[in-house]
């Protein structure tokens, strides 16, 4: 049996307190929002010690701001939170399901869309597709100021924005489109979905997809636009069995990650009926 680590709590009442004392402890150092990931790291065997930051109540980092032109949702926004208040916002279906449907109640009172966002080696976020459909923005606060960041730019250099910066609000742009989220959850799987695929239309006078925004999750280790889908689609009117037809021609694009939960290959295979799921949503829905 590995021995206990050695675990610090370091409470910050503000950003800057926030960063000071990360520069301050250095690289051993956390900042810790609701704590669902990090409560989990015997389990997933790291033992290293720790210096915790606790940054779930800083102020600046609360609340979602809904205007005409976007919704602002600061970091530390639970998941439940976050489901509630977008229920009546046409266009973000696709991220009202994904707070509200992934993991359990009591996860989701904790679980903060920041810490969603910046777990490291976390494949299956659901959060994190449903931004990307949705081309989100994040900004982040650290030594050298403040940095607004495309969520597609973070996912692709995420290790060089993150060690030392904290997220301090996502901006998801109000346009006039549709979106969805489907996710496969297995038993097998635990907690955590297998796959996921978030997509957000904009469509025509005539009912053609002018514009198409595909995201995947869960499938290889960080969530990706399906581009090969968005333009297979675009300027159709499809049926469900075109989404599927398309989905499989375009599929092969992923290269699945193996897990315990489930292998690869699969993860793959499952993406043409997450498609459909999403694509029926959206389309049965007037926004
Ligand atoms: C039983 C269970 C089931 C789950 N099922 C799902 C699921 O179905 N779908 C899903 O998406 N997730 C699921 N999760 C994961 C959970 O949603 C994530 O763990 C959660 O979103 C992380 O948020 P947190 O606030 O708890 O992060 P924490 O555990 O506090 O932190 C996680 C990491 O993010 C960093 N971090 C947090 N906030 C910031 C910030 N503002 N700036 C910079 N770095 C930050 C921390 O330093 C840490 O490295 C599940 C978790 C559990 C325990």
């Amino acid at each position: 049996m590995h021995p206990p680590a050695k675990r610090s709590l370091h409470i910050a009442r503000s950003v800057t307190e926030a960063l000071e004392a990360r520069a301050r402890l250095g690289d051993n150092a956390e900042f810790f929002a609701g704590g669902t990931w990090i409560m989990r790291a015997d389990r997933r065997e790291e033992f290293e010690d720790r210096h915790y930051i606790s940054i779930g109540g800083i102020e600046a980092l609360a609340g979602i701001l809904i205007s005409k032109d976007d919704v602002v949702i600061g970091a530390s926004t639970s998941h439940a939170e976050l489901a509630a208040a977008l229920t009546e916002v046409a266009g973000f279906r696709a991220l009202q399901v994904a707070a509200e449907k992934s993991a359990n109640p009591a996860i989701r009172n904790l679980a903060t869309v920041g810490g969603n966002i910046c777990t490291g080696g976390f494949a299956a976020a659901d959060l994190v597709p449903a931004l990307l459909c949705l081309s989100a923005s994040l900004e982040f606060s650290g030594a050298d100021g403040l940095e607004r960041v495309p969520l597609e730019t973070f996912l692709k250099t995420r290790s060089a924005v993150l060690p030392g910066r904290i997220l301090t609000r996502m901006i998801v742009p109000r346009r006039p489109r549709r979106s969805a989220h489907a996710r496969l959850p297995l038993k097998k799987a635990g907690d955590y979905p297998v796959a996921i695929v978030s997509a957000s239309f904009a469509l025509g006078e005539n009912g053609a997809v002018e514009d198409a925004v595909i995201a995947v999750g869960s499938v290889e280790h960080s969530a990706r636009r399906w581009t090969a889908l968005e333009t297979a689609i675009r300027g159709l009117r499809p049926t469900s069995a075109d989404v599927v037809a398309l989905a499989k021609e375009t599929a092969g694009e992923f290269q699945g990650r193996d897990g315990v939960e489930a292998p690869g290959w699969y993860r793959v295979k499952v993406l043409p009926e997450l498609a459909r799921r999403a694509f029926e949503d959206l389309a049965e829905r007037k926004v």
